[in-house]
């Protein structure tokens, strides 16, 4: 319902940096048209029919070089992503050309774009809510089908959904009990509204409870499962890393906003995103007379919401494996008895005495035997709960999570108001901060300051 907004156009870059076989350069606004028509040889982009891919090339009108050969994508507006008339030129040049391209466009009547800039326009123009806006920044930046899948899940708008219905069940409780106090000759009337009001606040908090109860999973589809490999020196770790590195999918080798030397390693276990903590120092220690050991474990194990604790079957436990055994006591855990193809020295039963009810698992690097029953367990762990159920909601983002706990804490002021006995237009108040609250999530009541924070946190041409 919100009206369209006039702004300038803006052009970015909107492929990721680097070197692809294509690259897209996009426009969006008033001028996006013309100002592509500037700098475009080919049809005549006026007269083209909207939502048409046009061959042509780009050229520098001052000197009439020819810069790349290019497809012109026309979309005018209201059905484009910002609802503005937006232009995408696909070009295959390479980055020197593209960057060249949009220097034209800059130069010939365009603005470079701010980063989340076309988002934040489909958001100011209604195409999108913010949780959906927010899903777009995901989407760019899922790490594994599955938190694909929860990204595009919330585009489709189902978590807005979710908390609409919510607000508008505290938004009814409200009017009712305005209603009521307009009606203050029935005698049981504050008993009634206070009643009406106690069981909405318990019952939107137990809603609310569930969508937060999905956002440990939520945070390890969206972030990564940082898993530590720990053990002794020889037990198997760089083995094991580079079995999980090069036999399954490696995700992602150069995560932004990480420099080059600080390289972190993504794999993709049965959809669980982990996120390899210390592997430098692993491959760093690897052919050295130095490996990685007890002390450089325990610095790994700080960091980690899973670890891996590799144990070689092939020689007796030592103190080491012991104190390693203890240390990782407590926490998320898988015990991998590597080395199975070897005449066995440790007592697959004794090790699941001192481990308790952690799983341990017999492996051999070598020979690949149980390495498949180890990625099951870790899939097992994390999704146990919500294999089956891909369609459920789940909260994946920080200031979601913040937002609901916050809402959560209101109804609990609203509960506990009423059992202080406050009065009715007290408990009204914390009822409609949950309201509020709630609304912040899907952007129905949200401060400017908060949307430029956000949409700055997007990657350029997004
Ligand atoms: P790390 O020091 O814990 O990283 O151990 P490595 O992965 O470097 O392995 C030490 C040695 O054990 C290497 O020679 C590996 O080839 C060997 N190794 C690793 N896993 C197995 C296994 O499952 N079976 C056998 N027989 N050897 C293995
Ligand atoms: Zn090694």
């Amino acid at each position: 319902s919100q009206t369209i907004t006039e702004f300038d156009t803006i052009a970015a870059i909107s492929t990721p940096p680097g070197e692809g076989a294509i690259s897209i350069v996009r426009l969006s606004g008033e001028a996006a048209l013309s100002t592509a028509q500037r700098v475009f040889k080919g049809r005549d982009l006026a007269q083209v029919a909207s939502h048409t891919i046009n061959y042509g090339h780009i050229i520098d009108p001052d000197t009439d070089e020819e810069v790349d050969e290019v497809m012109v994508s026309v979309m005018r507006a209201p059905k484009t992503f910002t609802r503005e008339d937006v232009i995408e030129i696909n070009c295959h040049g390479g980055i020197v050309a593209t960057n060249r391209i949009l220097q034209l466009l800059l130069s010939h009547g365009a603005r470079l774009a701010e980063p989340g800039e076309f988002t934040k326009r489909a958001f100011l123009n209604g195409r999108i809510d913010l949780s959906q806006a927010e899903a777009v920044m995901d989407l760019i930046r899922a790490k594994t089908d599955r938190s694909m899948k929860v990204a595009l899940n919330q585009l489709d708008g189902n978590l807005s959904t979710l908390i609409r219905q919510l607000r508008q069940d505290i938004l009814d409780v409200l009017a009712q009990v305005e209603v009521n106090i307009d009606y203050p000759e029935y005698d049981d009337v504050e008993t009634m509204t206070t009643k009406l009001l106690l069981e909405k606040a318990q019952d939107v908090k137990v809603r609310i409870g569930e969508l937060l109860e999905t956002a440990q999973q939520g945070k390890v589809l969206r972030e990564g499962l940082a898993t530590a490999i720990v053990g002794r020196p020889n037990v198997g770790k760089s083995s094991l890393l580079n079995h999980l590195l090069h036999e399954d999918k490696a995700i992602v080798t150069d995560v932004a906003g990480t420099t080059r030397d600080v390289i972190e390693e993504y794999v993709n276990v049965k959809g669980v995103p982990l996120k390899l903590v210390d592997t430098a120092g692993i491959h760093e220690t690897d052919d050295k007379v130095e490996k990685i050991g007890v002390e450089r474990s325990k610095q790994a194990l700080a960091t980690a919401d899973l670890t891996l604790l590799v144990i070689n079957g092939s020689e007796s436990l030592t103190s080491e494996d012991r104190e390693l055994i203890e240390e990782t006591t407590g926490q998320k855990r898988i015990v991998i008895l590597n080395k199975t193809d070897l005449p066995q020295q440790v007592d697959l039963a004794n090790l699941q005495m001192l481990v308790g009810d952690d799983s341990v698992i017999g492996t051999s690097v070598l020979t690949n035997d149980g390495l498949s029953q180890l990625e099951d367990q870790i899939a097992t762990l994390f999704f146990g709960g919500i294999e089956n159920s891909q369609t459920t909601v789940m909260v994946t983002n920080a200031r979601h999570i913040g937002l609901l706990k916050q809402a959560s804490a209101a109804l609990d002021d609203v509960m506990s108001g009423i059992a202080a006995g406050m009065p009715v237009d007290l408990v009204q108040i914390d009822m409609t901060r949950a309201w509020d609250l709630l609304g912040e999530i899907t952007g129905d009541s949200v401060q400017d300051e908060l949307l430029t924070q956000l949409f700055s946190q997007f990657c350029l041409g997004k």
